[in-house]
């Protein structure tokens, strides 16, 4: 068990707006609500950047909600904040402190929109406060899925929640009409990414009824991390370093050739059921600033089109979402993109407001 660091925050609770948006969680502001995870996965970056054990010492910033609507007071309504950073907001210490529905009350309170990441279903039991938010700008949920073999969970992740129960509290928040994505992240080569193993989880996200699925893969940034993911690969057993040595190179992520392969594989399951790879667009449609709207969806199409071989429009629509995103994108730009009259029609929104 973790012990807890009762303190105050030292510095903003929200951070600064983000110079991209982040495809991935929809976000323009990422923050944490907790320092440290007791969950403590081998795998998760949090060990690289924690001066101490992750999971050994978790720091419980107690005027955190307070400062957040503090800070709530500046932000856009159209700017989503994602609670997604390298700690989980429903670990065992949310029980003691409740930071994380204060915190989701003061999102209500003030309409900011949200998405909040973990891999419990005790955010079931702040579904209430979920519904408020959603019902006045943007409440998503996602969960982290690695795997649906509850064995090699078990040996992965052994103090978060089992799979199941996050299948079953993803069933629940649909039920209540809160969008719900899964985050297959990360994926860990010869772990949990053969095709039989990925279709059986992507399978099952489906069937739980998730919006929306994104993945990436497993990200080793430096030889301390290096060390702790071979410790791992042993402790599973089945497949030496030497596998790794071999896909990585040295290099931060497994080789190129290997993720497009993946990509691909992957793109063509989701598709055969109908599970979008991205967050869908009707998703959060008016939901957001109407630049952020525009600039997630050439994002999430510029995936598709990259994944599908379209690479220098994939670069055109990533470097055009980064233009619209910081309000420097000219009409002749908008203009080359084949997504041109839906733009516009998104972009169209901040122009009546202006008028
Ligand atoms: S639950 Fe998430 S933040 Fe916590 S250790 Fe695991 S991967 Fe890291």
């Amino acid at each position: 068990m973790a012990y807890y660091v009762e303190e105050k925050l030292s510095s903003s609770a929200i951070g600064a707006r983000r110079p991209i948006i982040n495809e991935y969680f929809l976000s323009s502001y990422t923050m944490a609500i907790y320092n440290g995870c007791e969950f403590g996965c081998p795998y998760c970056d949090g060990w690289a950047i924690q001066p101490r054990p992750l999971n050994e010492r978790v720091r419980v910033p107690i005027d955190l909600p307070e400062r957040v609507r503090r800070e709530l007071e500046e932000l856009d309504r159209g700017d989503l904040v994602g609670i997604t950073a390298l700690s989980d907001p429903y670990q065992p210490a949310e029980l003691t402190y409740r930071l994380t529905r204060q915190t989701l009350r003061a999102f209500a309170d003030y309409g900011q929109p949200v998405l909040i990441l973990t891999k419990s279903p005790a955010v079931v039991e702040d579904l209430a406060i979920l519904e408020r938010i959603h019902a006045s700008s943007l409440a998503i949920v996602m969960f982290t899925l690695l795997t649906i073999d509850p064995h090699l969970s078990e040996k992965l992740e052994d103090r978060a929640p089992a799979p199941a129960l996050r299948l079953g509290a993803i069933a629940t928040l649909k039920r209540a009409g809160i969008p719900v994505g899964v985050a297959l992240l990360p994926i860990l080569p010869y772990v949990n990414d053969t095709d039989l193993m990925l279709h059986a989880t992507l399978n099952a996200i489906a069937d739980a009824g998730a919006d929306f699925v994104i993945w990436d893969y497993l990200l080793i940034p430096d030889e301390r991390h290096r060390g702790r993911i071979n410790e791992m690969l042993m402790r599973i057993g089945r497949y030496p370093p030497a596998y790794y040595r071999d896909l990585y190179r040295g290099r931060t992520l497994p080789d190129l050739t290997y993720r497009n392969e993946r990509d691909q594989a992957l793109l063509k399951r989701c598709d055969a059921l109908n599970l979008p790879v991205r967050a869908p667009h009707a998703l959060y449609a008016g939901r957001l600033r109407p630049q952020n709207e525009a600039a997630l969806l050439l994002k999430h199409t510029a995936f598709r089109d990259s994944v599908q071989g379209r690479v220098h429009l994939a670069r055109q629509g990533r470097e055009l979402a980064d233009l619209i995103y910081t309000g420097k994108a000219t009409d002749v730009q908008l203009r080359a993109s084949p997504l041109y009259n839906t733009l516009s029609a998104i972009l169209q929104r901040t122009r009546d407001a202006d008028a």
